[in-house]
């Protein structure tokens, strides 16, 4: 009976465990209650609850519009099957079926997996005009749009690696 009552109480916190943190690319992420790669509602967060589950370096790009270096990030000549998350709030962003190799230094994609997945603005900073790409769900920054890219949009979504999360095709869910 004690041993029932020992792992009922442990499928339990492994149940809620798997709850807060929402499926597939959620490592790193147990501390971030509002990750999830299936919630589409917009997401009212502060930058200020953001600063406490999100490490500086996505901070700085994805909520103060900083950019990484090109060549320097994890996904900007990986060409591995997958999707690749917001890394901020785990939205669905893009498939590795529209990623491309360029020669930008920065992960480059034709299209979002749909189009609500991303949302657009200007960007009139450092005296140019350049349209920002946002995620759709948390509005963190994800990088820029230029009319480049290669057939069938001739759109290039330049992207920062720090904001992605990629989840390669295969992997098996983590949870009991
Ligand atoms: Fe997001």
């Amino acid at each position: 009976m004690k041993k029932i009552l020992i792992y009922c109480s442990l499928m339990m916190l492994a149940s809620l465990s798997s709850f807060a943190q929402n499926e597939k690319s959620s490592g790193g992420h147990g501390n971030n209650p509002w990750y999830s790669n299936t919630d589409t509602a917009k997401l009212p967060v502060s930058n200020a609850e953001w600063k406490k589950v999100l490490s500086a370096d996505l901070y700085a790009v994805a909520r103060e519009k900083d950019t990484e270096r090109p060549f320097t990030g994890k996904y900007w000549k990986s060409s591995t099957k997958g999707t690749y998350y917001c890394a901020v709030c785990g939205n669905l962003l893009f498939r590795s079926d529209a990623k491309f190799a360029s020669s930008c230094g920065w992960p480059s994609f034709y299209e979002p997996s749909r189009k609500e997945a991303v949302r657009y603005q200007n960007d009139n900073s450092f005296l140019t005009h350049r349209t920002e790409v946002l995620c759709g769900r948390c509005d963190s920054h994800l990088g820029h749009i230029f009319d480049d890219g290669p057939p069938p949009t001739h759109q290039r979504f330049c992207m920062n690696s720090v904001s992605l999360d990629f989840e390669p095709d295969g992997n098996l869910l983590m949870t009991p």
